[in-house]
């Protein structure tokens, strides 16, 4: 039998506020709930010791309090961790922990599976199931964070596991202001990121709605190769993606776009494709993150040769562009970005 009982997590602290009052009760007693239960991660009524008793019991009583519970933990010889965690109605739902020296990154996932199907991505070959509720996706945040070691603190958080954002925006507005609120996981806004694999008509709504920064898959400066690659390009295609983020008054230097590109052999990878993307994204304030494809069982691609992927960040800075180049992480334990795949599930 399912719980028929209400996630709290669901709600955000102002739908919270409007239900204490309707209850009698101070409003700003949503604000502790919220402080318990996201800063200090605390889930059981009976120790949130500022509450009355009552409260407490009946706080207990009504709602649910958790939507994940722990499946899996994997740690990989690099540091990075992967949760495999289940929710009530057993999906399974993978969110990843980064270290990289002082800063910890949460890698969180938006959809049980994905509709988009890019033929890189593990997530995409699993097909879409469902969207994750608002509760399930800060639950990974709750969840992980038991998984941090001693000393490690959670400094920024990455709407890039499982799904994509932009089709479930609603929940990931609400999930991103639980993020940012000063009383819940306060998070400052440049620390949360959310990536699409370029829903044109969302991305206005999304950096109107949150002052987060944005991240753009885009693998490919020409139609032709990323219509193969992000299928999702038929529909919406470049002209119209950089058009969006040339045109959006909420970015600029101080609110760059993260241009997203998996380096794939033969795909993407020459220095004519680099000098491509350097021309197409000349005008829009934005930084490139260069990621060596990361291969995995569902797909033939391949990485570049480093000295390759080298070749290629060097053709964009040469013409004034911003590049990382990432070092794959947690490949061992299928943890890197496009293998989350929720493997092992029965
Ligand atoms: N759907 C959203 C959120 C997922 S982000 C989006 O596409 O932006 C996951 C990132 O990992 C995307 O940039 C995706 O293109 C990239 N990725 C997918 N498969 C990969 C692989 N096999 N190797 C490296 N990067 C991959």
């Amino acid at each position: 039998m399912s719980d028929p009982r209400p996630q709290l997590k669901d709600c955000s602290i102002e739908a919270l506020r409007a239900r204490f009052a309707e209850a009698g009760l101070p409003p700003w007693r949503a604000e502790q709930v919220a402080s318990w239960l996201y800063g200090r991660g605390v889930e059981d009524p009976a120790q949130w010791t500022d509450l009355p008793l009552d409260l407490r019991a009946r706080l207990a009583e009504e709602w649910r309090l958790r939507a994940l519970e722990w499946d899996v933990l994997d740690r990989s010889s690099d540091g990075t961790a992967k949760g495999r965690l289940r929710a009530a109605d057993g999906a399974l739902v993978e969110a990843v922990l980064i270290p990289e020296g002082e800063r910890t990154t949460l890698c969180i996932s938006t959809q049980v599976g994905c509709p988009l199907a890019c033929s890189f991505c593990a997530t995409g070959a699993l097909g879409f199931t469902r969207n994750l509720t608002v509760a399930e996706i800060v639950d990974q945040v709750c969840r992980m964070r038991e998984a941090l070691e001693p000393g490690q603190r959670l400094t920024n958080v990455v709407f890039m596991g499982m799904g994509e954002p932009l089709l479930n925006l609603p929940r990931v507005i609400e999930a991103v202001r639980l993020l940012l609120h000063p009383k819940a996981f306060a998070l400052g806004p440049r620390k949360v990121t959310v990536s699409t694999a370029g829903i044109v008509p969302r991305i206005g709504p999304l950096l109107r709605a949150v002052p987060v920064n944005l991240a753009v898959s885009l693998h490919a400066a020409d139609d032709a190769v990323r219509d193969v690659l992000v299928p999702i390009n038929r529909r919406f295609p470049l002209a119209d993606l950089l058009g969006a983020l040339r045109e959006a008054p909420e970015l600029g230097p101080r609110r760059p776009v993260f241009f997203e590109w998996t380096l794939i052999e033969g795909v993407n990878d020459s220095p004519a494709d680099a000098r491509a993307l350097a021309r197409r994204i000349a005008g829009i304030p934005g930084k490139v993150n260069l990621i060596p494809m990361n291969a995995h069982a569902d797909s033939a691609h391949r990485p570049p040769s480093p000295s390759a992927c080298s070749r290629f960040a060097g053709e964009l800075t040469r013409r004034g562009v911003t590049v990382t180049l990432r070092r794959p992480r947690g490949a061992d334990i299928d943890a890197a970005c496009g293998q989350l795949a929720a493997r092992g599930a029965a």
